[in-house]
């Protein structure tokens, strides 16, 4: 077989997957390079593990709730190894699906790392493999310090889901205050690990609405998670019995650490893949520049997801990679990717649900014309729960209509409820479209179409 290929994908993560598959739906002759496993970040080291990790941990959060409701439960240990087990045998089940469903769709699969030559000419294991259209969809990888003595004795997500597969960490520091933090500390805070979160400066979950920050602190510090917002570390160090002493630059310590997590952001995966020997350019933070069709610096080169910095979520991955194909092979050059009003959900304890802008960003690009909707109260579930987990609602509307520009949600459901109020923000809905919408009673989300 010819090693020239209608389009090649480096990268078998959300967006290499679906701009191949695509492709090769329009009779294309495709091929995706994956170096790891396919599936790439989502299935392997994030969405998929830490979903069920947070299905986990909720239901230690349930049994506590259903003593309360009554029920004779108690909360036992947790066998740490048999939910690891069941998790990666469940990953490793959709990475096999993986390998029979691209044979089937006739997307070859060549394993390996791929670096660029030139701009046409890839190389993997010393074979050179070129292509009409490329598509750079490498994604990213989490960053260590390199100027903290000892930072290496820290793990990152990748580490969590690879390497603690034996015992569950008792003591657990996380460093960072972005959703991957978050979500990976009141994770093991539900199941009942010590937890601490260094996070220099408040707000967690920059960018996102106030609302939804300070709700977010209020239930890490009622779950008992120790929040330290001031202390800058100094070095990380083995103690004799293997755990790790963390040492702040005042003389604070934390000693005793069985995990201490680094999550303080994401690298693009562009240092090491031959773009020297392209014109492809590069930004400042290591993100490949494209132009709103996915393209790059050079003609039949593009990139897609987490490597281009837009919004580093799967289905923006999907979405483009589909698009991109949709353009190239199905005849329809409309279908560009649009990064607004993306809604996504943060898998704390409560979720978080979000969509559109921040009121702080509406205020900033709308001025006066922006007003707020919101409530917070205690969801039915909880009212008879010792621990009143409480919900928030935010709308942000603009103008005399009312358009709806921002719909945020802290709290028990809110995980489910906003796929649907995207799809109604994004056709342009108002304060009045929600009002006149009859609300499903008795659920959290009718309070977000009986907003006063
Ligand atoms: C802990 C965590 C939790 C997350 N949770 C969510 C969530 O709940 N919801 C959500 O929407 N998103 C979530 N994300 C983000 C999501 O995983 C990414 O946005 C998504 O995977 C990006 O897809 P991608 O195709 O750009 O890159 P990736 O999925 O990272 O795929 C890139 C692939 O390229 C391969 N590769 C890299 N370089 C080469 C090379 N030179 N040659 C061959 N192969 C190469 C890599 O091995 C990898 O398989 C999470 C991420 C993390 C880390």
């Amino acid at each position: 077989m010819s090693n020239h290929f209608d389009v090649i994908a480096i990268g078998a993560g959300s967006g290499g997957l679906s701009v191949a598959e695509r492709a090769a739906s329009y009779g294309a002759r495709c091929a995706v390079i994956e170096v790891g496993e396919l599936g790439g970040t989502c299935v392997n080291v994030g969405c998929v593990p830490k979903k069920v990790m947070w299905y986990g941990a909720s239901l230690s959060h349930a049994m506590q709730d259903a003593q309360d409701y009554g029920f004779d439960v108690s909360v036992g240990d947790l066998n740490w190894e048999k939910l690891v087990m069941k998790r990666d045998n469940f990953i490793g089940g959709i990475n096999d699906w993986y390998f029979d469903y691209l044979a089937g769709q006739n997307v070859e699969l060549i394993e390996g790392y791929a670096r660029f030559v030139d701009n046409t000419t890839l190389e993997v294991d010393g074979e050179q493999y070129t292509a009409d259209h490329i598509v750079v969809a490498t994604g990213g990888a989490p960053i260590i310090p390199q100027d903290i003595p000892g930072a290496e004795l820290g793990i990152t997500s990748d580490g969590f889901f690879n390497d603690l597969d034996e015992e569950q960490p008792a003591k657990v520091v996380v460093v960072g205050g972005g959703y991957i933090a978050l979500e990976l500390a009141m994770m093991m805070r539900g199941f009942g690990s010590d937890v601490s979160v260094l996070h220099q400066g408040w707000p967690v979950l920059v960018g996102f609405d106030e609302m939804l920050q300070t709700g977010l602190r209020a239930e890490m510090e009622a779950s008992g998670i120790h929040i330290n917002d001031a202390g800058i570390i100094s070095k990380l160090e083995k103690q004799a019995d293997g755990k790790v002493l963390l040492t702040f630059q005042d003389g604070d310590t934390i000693e005793d650490i069985d995990a201490l997590i680094w999550a303080i952001g994401r690298k693009p995966n562009t240092d090491n893949i031959g773009l020297e020997n392209t014109d492809i350019e590069i930004a400042d933070n290591g993100m490949i520049k494209v132009d709103e069709l996915e393209q790059t610096s050079v003609p039949g080169i593009y990139a897609i997801g987490d490597i281009i910095g837009k919004a580093p979520l799967t289905p923006v991955a999907i979405a483009a990679g589909r698009r991109l194909a949709d353009r190239l092979y199905g005849g329809k050059p409309e279908r560009k990717m649009s990064y607004e009003n993306i809604a996504t959900v943060m898998f704390t304890h409560p979720p978080i649900g979000t969509v559109g802008l921040s009121e702080e960003a509406a205020r900033e690009r709308y001025g006066a014309a922006v007003k707020v909707y919101s409530t917070s109260f205690v969801p039915m579930y909880h009212q008879l729960t010792r621990h009143k987990v409480k919900t928030a609602m935010k709308l942000v509307v603009v103008g005399e209509e009312e358009k709806i520009v921002g719909c945020h949600v802290i709290g028990l459901g809110a995980d489910e409820m906003l796929q649907g109020f995207a799809v109604a923000i994004r056709m342009g809905a108002t304060k009045q479209d929600f009002d006149d919408t009859i609300a499903i009673h008795p659920v959290s989300a009718e309070e977000l179409v009986t907003m006063k």
